[in-house]
């Protein structure tokens, strides 16, 4: 590992000139494997100063933020678990070589055979229903012991949404958790743990993006509050752990890291004072905050134009790799940085320009009317801040190909001191072709 830090410019011109942009995968995902680390140190730092015990807390990385192997295993080699919300997301932090005891599985839709799996390995599981706990009192009965898995009980502390509504998972009315403000919800949840002694964790996570960190917190306090309630009313120290979620945002409008990870641990100590004394167990989902700002979206300019006197790029970046950003531009807006053919920033005085993508559809611009050096065919953009929830969540429009990602740090002896490390290889045609339903093509002739 080394310690320097690699300048976007020098990461751009060695990625260009080591070849990461050939004519056949004009786009790619780049990671910064010393920003990462960074990142994951900062999180156990802050939790640490502001008082969770060490030994008892799990930082759990949110796979979906970077559904990536080799990012998965960096973090563990980083002491973070993984929290997972599907069969593949499991089978990506096993396949990281993650130990069950380090991995936690939310997700409001698991089915039996998940909850049988995640019960024979051991896995951490959080209820998200009353209709779920009853499939685990089930499962248990039937496994004829006390479960290997720590388990809980996700709860939606109600206490509001942020400004993207579709990520704010504690409205009223939010798909997640045991409502617990909705009437008769908290003595439900009391009675359902008096009833299991292996119910042994609450679990809430208001996020994401947009939301306030004053949210959040009160969102862990109720979580905590309740914890305090249960324990009381079953005479016994029975909630050991609580899952206070994830969800800090990002800020994608300088290089700023805002809010940091030290700002919401001190202001949890100080919203649930007890959260932190030693009772508790601690679990963290962090996802976004750990990832985005160490990671950008390179891709090449194929063409520019003029229409209507707009002037327009037309890059090989677009809804497939930036989604969010393409269908909800006002609250995904990200940074581009140009730079030209060689990969040397672009000067130029600013002019306003698309920054359009390659997929069929008019709404395909990741940036629109952004003022940049004039760019031209050959040249490339940068998407900044894109290390989560962009290139790792592909989007498969126009059987656009998922991109190779890379990572890279500083290495003294490679000539222009960067070296990469391949994350994904770029989806083939061969795969794209399979994944369609290629073994299947003569079926449907077939059907008389
Ligand atoms: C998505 C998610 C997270 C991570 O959220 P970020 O905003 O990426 O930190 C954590 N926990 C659960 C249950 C989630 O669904």
């Amino acid at each position: 590992m080394s310690s320097s830090a690699v300048s976007l410019g020098t990461v751009v011109r060695a990625a260009v000139r080591q070849g990461l942009l050939p004519a056949w995968a004009p786009v790619a995902g780049l990671l910064d494997v010393r920003g990462i680390r960074t990142a994951a140190a900062a999180l156990r730092e802050a939790f640490e100063e502001a008082g969770a015990p060490r030994d008892t807390t799990l930082h759990a990385f949110a796979v979906k933020a970077a559904s990536l192997v080799p990012v998965l295993r960096l973090l563990a080699a980083e002491g973070l678990g993984a929290e997972v919300a599907s069969p593949g997301e499991l089978a990506l932090a096993r396949a990281a070589g993650l130990a069950p005891g380090r991995i936690v599985l939310d997700s409001p839709v698991k089915t039996v055979m998940e909850l049988r799996e995640a019960l024979a390995l051991g896995v951490a599981v959080n209820a998200d229903s009353r209709e779920e706990l009853a499939r685990l009192d089930e499962l248990l009965r039937d496994a004829g012991g006390p479960p290997r898995s720590p388990l809980g009980i996700r709860v939606n502390p109600q206490v509001g949404g942020g400004s993207i509504d579709a990520l704010s998972t504690a409205t009223d009315t939010s798909k997640f958790g045991v409502a617990l403000r909705d009437g008769g919800a908290r003595a439900w949840l009391v009675r359902a743990f008096a009833e299991r002694p292996w119910l042994t964790r609450l679990h809430a996570h208001v996020g994401s993006q947009g939301c306030p960190l004053e949210l959040m917190a009160a969102g862990v306090r109720a979580a905590y509050e309740l914890a305090e309630e249960i324990n009381r009313t079953v005479g016994r120290r029975q909630v050991t752990t609580l899952d206070i979620g994830g969800g800090l945002p990002v800020n994608f409008a300088s290089d700023d890291v805002t809010p940091t990870f030290r700002a919401y641990a001190r202001l949890l100590a100080d919203a649930a004072p007890g959260l932190f004394d030693g009772r508790y167990g601690l679990v963290t989902e962090f996802g976004r905050s750990l990832l985005a700002k160490s990671g950008l979206v390179l891709a090449r300019v194929e063409y520019t134009k003029t229409a209507g006197g707009r002037r327009i790029a037309v890059t090989h970046a677009g809804a497939q790799v930036a989604t969010r950003t393409v269908f909800a531009p006002a609250s995904w807006p990200l940074r581009v940085a140009v730079f030209d053919a060689r990969g040397r920033p672009k000067t130029g005085p600013p002019v306003e320009q698309d920054i359009a993508g390659p997929c069929c559809f008019a709404g395909d611009v990741v940036a629109a009317g952004r003022p940049l050096p004039l760019l031209e065919a050959g040249d490339h953009v940068a998407l900044l801040d894109t290390g989560a929830y962009y290139f790792s969540n592909h989007f498969a429009y126009n059987t656009l190909p998922r991109p190779g990602v890379y990572g890279y740090a500083h290495a003294e002896e490679e000539s222009d001191g960067v070296r990469f490390a391949t994350v994904r290889a770029p989806q083939s045609l061969s795969e794209l072709v399979a994944e369609s339903g290629g073994a299947y093509a003569a079926e449907l002739t077939a059907l008389r």
